[in-house]
């Protein structure tokens, strides 16, 4: 008898439910036993009870097997202090979710603004650290009259414990044909905490002799995203730097709308879309499902690897093949230049499975 898994799903704000539904649908339609349970969070859910991550909620993702998260937040809802919510960062820190990957694919029908070469493939995943760097003092730094401070951490354990997440990865794509490369994007020449990180990077390198494995300065890596994006297998990043990469990788798609996440952790993983709630099309039925169908995707691919189940791995890239094939027809929402609505779209890559 194959095993239930528990699956902990906050639809979300806006534009959240309206692709959290057709992604949940399409999950049900393959072979396998998932249980899914709703986790309110987000604005809505503070309106409502005045908490944007009830504990309940909390606790439902704590011991799922595995959380698909939609977008999460509305700009017109704040705390009082003006701050927007934040609760995929929570689930972040609560959960030590320190891997955040990002994956950048750019296939035939994607709106991608560059103009690659003959035979070029754009397929690299970034891997950015999401608990602490730049993010340390989230909502705790300290403003005074004339000056405002923020403070960067980077522990020996969450950074070793990144770097080898990159480095598994790339072992992983090797084996699947791509170039076994893991690039650290830092600023070592500047800040010596970058040199820390760097120095955890050699160190975990040293463990992977198969591999390749470099360095790049964050401000180059973004002009080499643009000029030679075919270049990369893996990267990993610090946190704040991850965040504006991770966008500017969604730009090469052709948009948020493209781009799917997870966070992983050792014990509990989140799959989300890159994109936020969308207000300014929210209850159109509009939205690109894309981004959201792609993180169920990763979320396939990983509760297979960890339960050792290939069938759920299959279905990951079947589904994957799916959304291909729907962008290479044009058979997408109109944020793609196609004329389909969000369950049209969605109901086009279900049709390809
Ligand atoms: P956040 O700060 O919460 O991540 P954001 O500032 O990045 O949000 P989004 O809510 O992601 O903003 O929206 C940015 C733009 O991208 C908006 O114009 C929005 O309509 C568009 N967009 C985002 N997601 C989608 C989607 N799934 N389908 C179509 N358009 C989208």
């Amino acid at each position: 008898m194959s095993k239930t898994f528990e699956i902990a799903v906050f639809h979300g704000d806006g534009i959240g439910p309206e692709i959290m539904a057709p992604t949940l649908d399409l999950l049900r339609g393959l072979d396998h036993d998932f249980r899914f349970t709703d986790c309110p969070a987000g604005a809505a859910s503070y309106l409502d009870c005045g908490s944007d991550l009830p504990q309940a909620s909390l606790d439902t993702a704590r011991q799922a097997d595995a959380i698909l998260l939609s977008a999460l937040g509305d700009p017109a809802v704040r705390y009082p202090d003006g701050t927007e919510m934040t609760p995929q960062i929570d689930i972040r820190i609560a959960l030590d979710l320190y891997a955040g990957v990002r994956p950048v694919r750019i296939v035939p029908g994607m709106r991608t603004p560059l103009a690659l070469p003959d035979g070029k493939v754009v397929d690299f995943v970034l891997v950015r650290e999401s608990t602490e760097g730049l993010f340390h003092t989230q909502g705790k730094g300290r403003v005074e009259a004339d000056l405002a401070e923020e403070t960067l951490r980077l522990t020996r354990r969450t950074t070793e414990k990144v770097c080898r997440f990159a480095f598994d990865l790339a072992r992983d794509r090797k084996a699947a044909g791509q170039k076994g490369r893991v690039t650290s994007v830092d600023k070592a020449n500047v800040f010596r905490a970058f040199a820390f990180w760097r120095e955890v990077f050699d160190g975990v390198a040293g463990d992977y002799p198969d591999l390749t494995s470099d360095h790049a300065y964050v401000d180059a890596m973004a002009l080499w995203f643009v000029l030679k994006p075919w270049d990369w297998d893996v990267m990993v990043t610090e946190n704040m730097f991850g965040d504006i990469l991770s966008d500017l990788g969604a730009g090469l798609m052709g948009g948020l709308g493209m781009a799917p996440s997870a966070d992983i952790g050792d014990d509990h993983a989140v799959f989300q879309p890159c994109h936020g709630s969308a207000p300014d099309i929210a209850g159109q039925g509009i939205a690109n499902p894309i981004a959201m169908i792609l993180s169920a995707a990763m979320m396939l691919d990983w509760l297979g690897r960890r339960h050792g189940d290939d069938t759920l791995v299959r279905d990951g890239a079947r589904v994957h093949a799916a959304v291909d094939a729907c962008l290479a027809a044009g058979d997408v929402t109109v944020d793609l230049g196609g004329a389909l609505d969000t369950q049209g779209a969605a109901r086009a890559i279900m049709a390809r499975l």
